[in-house]
Formats: structure tokens, sequence, C-alpha cells
């Protein structure tokens, strides 16, 4: 009789979506569900509670994607994966200890670096990464409890979702953000804001914005919120016209824009704020007087017929108090796994990852946005999951090297190391807590929130942990 394959045991840095999918996908492959391949399964993230992006990156107005929680959620209520939260890869965890355990790691650790503008004035007072931002009203663990929110006037620069994320929060009032789960310092950060106008800033034209359709005509479900926008800014070249002509998302788009540029001549009545959409102009320079922001300017853009841009040489100065830079995501560097310092990713070949000789190193893996750097909404992150499971599963002939099999071994070796990390278990704990929390609370209606997350490190792992 031949014995039964011991576990392949895997290891998955990150809980986001790239990682539970990762895990999900591996243990649905057909060699794992007919028996010929058993895994056995641990996630890590380094906070204490799982969900990566969605819990600290999707904006707390988006429901219908913090909805993605719910089935991440059951792909861990399974009990066939474990979570090991508070655990960090590089401090609390080496490569070596993982490749003692475990046979094969896959790297799903994102990307929430902002990416760099090297233009004068991006260190001021004031001037901001949306990345940041996002941490601070997501009520991430790690980042200060208050943001100075004192500007009338706030650019941001960036054409893509993030920047809209980041405006819409900036701009709509505190109160209507109560149905959410923003935290308690959020609400109470967000409530004095004396913000009157959001500019939003593109480098190109409108049929080369980078939002999605359900995102961009959100952007007037803002109560006491205009939006505004520039004919002049309605220019289009050959690529433009081919883009509105046989680009789905580009049409719809349009008709938004379209529609709104002829709501506004009609506007009778005028909110309190407002949200302005500006094209093809670039950000070139933050003004700024005692170290602090009190200015943009921009160099106006003409299209060059293919899509792209060239500079006219006429400069525009906005007088504005902040500056937030959305112009793109960008992956760490992570100890002991090559980075490529261009694109911001593991340096892989289709997952796998590979060493500067562009050989794939034995037993590690990477996906999701630190493998295909931070594009593409999150159902893509799937068959990203897919292609790298797929070389995983593939190689595994040569991935049983873990010399200790015993499932237990892992939270053993954390308690020797006085790791305090939690579990599925204390994920549930913090959830219902966080219910209760948001049970007790009321929203501006005066009904119960659903949820108020909680925002300090110790105290979530202190719940997690029971104690
Ligand atoms: P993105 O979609 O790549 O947009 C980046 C924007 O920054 C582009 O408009 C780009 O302009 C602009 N940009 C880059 N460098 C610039 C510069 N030097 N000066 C001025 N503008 C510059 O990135 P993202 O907004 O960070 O979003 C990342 C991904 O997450 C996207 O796939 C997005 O759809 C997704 N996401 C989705 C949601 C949602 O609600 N569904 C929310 C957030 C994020 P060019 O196009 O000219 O390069």
């Amino acid at each position: 009789m031949t014995e039964a394959p011991r576990p392949l045991r895997v290891a998955v840095i990150g809980s986001g979506p790239a990682g539970i999918y990762a895990a999900d996908l591996l243990t649905k492959s057909e060699e794992v569900r007919t028996g010929a391949v058993p895994v056995a399964i641990d996630i890590f993230d380094r906070y204490p509670a799982p969900f990566g992006l969605i819990r600290y990156g999707v904006a707390p107005d988006h429901p219908r994607i913090k909805g993605i929680i719910t089935a991440l959620h059951k792909v861990l209520d399974r009990g066939d994966i474990r979570f090991f939260g508070n655990v960090e890869y590089g401090k609390d965890l080496s490569l070596a200890d993982l490749r003692e355990h475990y046979d094969a790691v896959i790297f799903a650790t994102g990307a929430i670096e902002d990416a760099k503008l090297p233009i004068p004035g991006i260190d001021l007072d004031g001037s901001y990464g949306a990345s940041d931002f996002v941490s601070w009203y997501d009520g991430h663990p790690d980042y200060p409890r208050t943001w100075p929110l004192k500007a009338e006037q706030i650019a941001v620069l960036g054409n893509g979702n993030v920047a809209l994320d980041v405006a819409r929060v900036l701009s709509k009032h505190a109160e209507d953000l109560l149905v959410t789960e923003i935290p308690e310092n959020v609400y109470e950060g967000l409530k004095v804001s004396p913000v009157t106008d959001v500019h939003v800033f593109g480098r190109r034209g409108p049929a080369q914005m980078k939002f999605t359709p359900l995102e961009l005509r959100e952007l007037a479900h803002s109560r006491d919120v205009d939006i505004v926008l520039y004919e002049e800014d309605f220019v289009f070249d050959a690529a433009s016209e081919e883009a509105m002509a046989n680009d789905n998302q580009v049409k719809v788009m349009m008709k938004t824009l379209n529609k709104w540029l002829e709501e506004q001549k009609e506007r009778t009545e005028h909110a309190s704020r407002r949200l302005h959409l500006h094209f093809m102009q670039s950000p070139v320079e933050i003004l700024g007087e005692d170290g602090a922001v009190t200015g943009l300017r921009v160099e106006r853009n003409e299209l060059d017929g293919k899509g792209g841009i060239k500079g006219t040489g006429e400069y525009i100065d906005y007088p504005m108090q902040a500056i937030y830079r959305a112009i793109g995501y960008f992956g760490s560097e992570l100890p002991e796994i090559g980075f490529d310092p261009k694109k911001g990713v593991i340096t892989n070949v289709e997952g796998r990852v590979v060493d500067e000789d562009g050989n794939a190193v034995p037993g590690l893996y990477a996906t999701g946005w630190i493998k295909r750097g931070p594009v593409g909404l999150i159902g893509s992150t799937k068959s990203d999951a897919l292609e790298t499971i797929t070389h995983l599963l593939s190689d595994r002939e040569n991935l049983y090297t873990a010399p200790e099999p015993d499932a237990q071994s892992f939270s053993a070796y954390l308690d020797s190391k006085g790791i305090r990390y939690t579990t599925w278990e204390g994920w549930h704990r913090l959830d219902e807590h966080e219910k209760s929390l948001g049970a007790a609370a009321l929203d501006a209606a005066g009904e119960p929130r659903a949820r108020v997350k909680v925002v300090d490190r110790d105290e979530m792992v202190r719940i997690s942990c029971g104690e």
C-alpha cells in the first residue's frame, strides 16, 4: 500500500483579497480536491485583523466593495485555512523561519505606498499622499489618530479611482459618513473641516480618465456638493474620438460628464461645497509660504493625437491650502526577496519569484499587486492568483522541503518567541465587538450604525485574544 502523501505546507503572507483568493483557489484546485495533493495553508498578516486592502484601502462609503469581505469571510470560516494576525514578515518572521516550517511561501503583501511625484514643494506642510489619508480614514492601526483638515481649497492630483475616493471623502459632510464604519476619530476630524472646494486634476483629457463609470457617477450622490466642470477642458483629439466611439467605459463616462455640463448651466441653487474636475493640467510645482502649501501651479497640456499629452508652456496658479497626490500606489520591498524598484513589485515571472539572474527561487511565489503592480479592480486579483497557484502546483514535486510537517508546530514556534498573534476565532471576537459598538451608536438619521471600527493595535489584539 502506498503511503498517503504528507500535506504540502504553504504560508501565505498577507490576508487581503490577493492572499485569501490564492489560498482559496489552491484548496479548490483539482489536485487538492481529489486528495492527490493534500495541503495545509496558514495565512499571515501584520495587522491584528484580516482583509488587508478591503479593511484598510476601500473607502468607507463603498459598502458594495467592502461586501467582498463576506466572501473572504466564508473562505476562512471553513476552517481548513489558519489565520495568524499581528505577525509581520521581516520583523517577527524571517525567510529562514518560513523555510523551516513551510514548503512554499506566497507573498501577497499588496502595494500601499504612494508613488512619488518629484516636483518642487512636494514636501511642504499640507502636501499629502493619498495612501496615508486613506489609511487614516480607514482606521489603520499604525497611523496617527488625527489628520490636519484645515484647508478650504484642496487639490487632488490624479484621475484614477483613488483620486475619486479621496475627493469624495474630503468633500462630503461628515455626518453623511456616519452610515459607514468610519471610526469615531475620523468622524470628529472630518466634522471640523472648513473645506469648500475640492479640485481634482487630470493631466490628460476626459476621454483618458482612469475612473470607472460607477465611481464617477457616484460623485453626484454627495449631499450639498455641486460638481463643477470647465468647458475649455473638453477638447478631443483623434485618439479621444476613437475611445469615445469604441470604448464602452469611456462612452458611458462621457455621457455622465456631458449630462453634468448641461445641469451645471441650468443650476439655480448652489451647494455649500463644490467638487471640481479639471482636465489636461499637469502639476508642476506646489507653491508655499513659511513651509506650508499656499497653491498649486499647473501647466496646461494639449493632446498629442495618440492619447498622450504635451505641455503648452501656459501655467496656471490655483490657491490651495492642501494637496493630495493620488497618482498611483507602489509596492514595498520585502527583506530577502528580489524587488524591482522601477515597478515596485517582487521580481517574478508569472508569480514565480526570480533572482537577479532571472532564475526561479524554489518555493517562493507572489500574487496580487506586489506581483503585477497596483492596477486593476479587486476581481482581477483572482485570475492573477490562479496563475500563481497553477505554477506552484506544477512545481510541487520539488517543493516538499520543510523538515517539520506538524501542523501545530508554527503556533508553538510563535508562542516560543513570545509573539502575540491573533487567530480567526479572535477575528470573530473583534468583529462582534465592532458590531456592538455600532449598535450602540447612531447615524445622522438616528439609526444604529452597522459597525464602528477599533483602531488601536493593542486594543484590537486584546479584544481578539478575549482579554
Ligand atoms: P490609477 O487608476 O492608475 O490612476 C492613477 C492616475 O494618476 C492616472 O490618472 C494617471 O494619469 C495619474 N498620474 C500618474 N502620474 C502622474 C503625474 N506625474 N502627474 C499627474 N497625474 C499622474 O491608480 P489609482 O487611482 O491609484 O487606482 C489603483 C487601482 O485601484 C485602479 O485599478 C483603480 O480602479 C482601483 N481602485 C478602485 C476603486 C473603486 O472604487 N472601484 C477605488 C480605488 C482604487 P495617466 O492616466 O495620464 O497616467
